[in-house]
């Protein structure tokens, strides 16, 4: 829509009478409004300023991603050394707020298939920010590789940072249910348990597979086909105690155990439940999903992870240990018990 671009401009123009941004070309798009690469003539310098549309909606969720990075940014991280991208002004007009961010580059859907000591720098760095996020108890609740972009760096070595807090909210103030985008939403997301800053985790582990093997991890066509490739790639399935709390657990799953009642101990993990076939499942749409161009055998995670790239069987001795390695984290993200699953330190 570049005619909401053109009159940002004019009336920044207006209301600054200076013209301090100066609208160069369009970044990036979304339901929330648009970001576009401006000239910052104060500060001489680019910037990336997020217009978000002049509805209520979206400029009291603003105000919020407003808040949460005020406090990111100055409480947390005043020297900018937790790759979280740094906000640099605000401002409303006619209902719209807009948010100047630094100017920042590709995002890491352009890097994919990467060697495991990248992954593992980039992993770091995005561990560093979910550490101060966790401190500040601000779940993101939209870790995905389009929000995590490369920063210009003066050593060679390259830096991310994570974008996009226009979802995040306070841990013990969750408001929204349906969060994350699908591939990378949490089990008790998908599955209607109370969350917590856990469910960034689990979106991060799926990050990290992703960086590696260049496709996403649980490409799902429906939340049904998304948990499906869950229990088919990690093995296993979420505890009986989450299931039998959750409040969509009769999506997906069927009990089929006496642990439901309380009465008896549990067998162990999952055993009263199990998760429906294609043909139980209510809906058409989600019954039958259609591969997708992100289609990929379904592999249990170690043998996607050592085989990688498929047709490839001779890796030298230290590329298999890293792999185990990184097998061993993406086990302790990808765990379907929010209370067991890695936290960030
Ligand atoms: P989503 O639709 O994923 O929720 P969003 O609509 O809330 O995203 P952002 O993710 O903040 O908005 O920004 C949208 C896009 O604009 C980003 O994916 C990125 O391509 C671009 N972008 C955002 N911030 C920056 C920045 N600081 N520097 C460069 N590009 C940026
Ligand atoms: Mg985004
Ligand atoms: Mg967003």
């Amino acid at each position: 829509n570049w005619d909401l671009i053109l009159y940002v401009n004019l009336e920044l123009v207006n209301k600054t009478s200076n013209r301090r941004f100066v609208v160069k070309e369009m970044l990036g798009q979304g339901t929330f409004g648009q970001v576009v690469k401006c000239w910052d003539t104060e500060t001489n310098k680019y910037v990336a300023v997020k217009v978000i549309k002049n509805q209520p909606a979206f400029y009291q969720q603003a105000i919020m991603e407003v808040s949460l990075l005020r406090t990111l940014n100055q409480k947390f991280d005043p020297d900018d050394k937790h790759n979280i991208v740094r906000m640099l002004d605000y401002l409303s007009f006619q209902n719209h707020l807009c948010i100047a961010f630094e100017m920042l580059g590709q995002n890491l859907n352009h890097l994919r298939g990467l060697k495991v000591q990248f992954v593992q720098a980039f992993s770091k760095q995005i561990l560093d920010a979910m550490i101060v996020m966790r401190d500040g108890g601000i779940i993101h609740c939209d870790l995905k590789p389009e929000n995590i972009l490369l920063a210009p760096t003066a050593k060679t070595a390259a830096a991310v940072k994570v974008i996009d807090f226009g979802s995040a909210c306070l841990e013990g103030k969750t408001v929204y249910s349906y969060i994350q985008s699908r591939y990378y939403r949490s089990p008790e997301v998908l599955l209607g348990y109370p969350y917590t800053t856990a469910i960034d985790m689990w979106s991060f582990g799926c990050i990290v597979a992703e960086l590696f093997i260049g496709l996403p991890l649980f490409p799902g066509a429906s939340e049904y086909d998304v948990l499906k490739r869950m229990l088919k790639i990690l093995g296993g399935q979420p505890p009986d105690d989450l299931l039998r709390e959750a409040k969509n657990t009769t999506k997906f799953f069927k009990h089929v155990g006496s642990s439901y009642l309380g009465i008896g101990p549990h067998d162990g993990p999952g055993t009263a439940y199990r998760m429906l076939s294609e043909d139980e499942v209510e809906g058409r749409e989600t019954k039958r999903p259609k591969l997708g161009k992100w289609y990929f055998p379904q592999q249990r995670l170690d043998q996607l992870i050592y085989t990688y790239p498929w047709d490839n069987t001779k890796l030298p001795e230290t590329e298999k240990a890293d792999r185990v390695l990184l097998v061993d984290f993406l086990r302790g993200l990808l765990e379907f018990d929010p209370n067991k699953r890695w936290s960030p330190f």
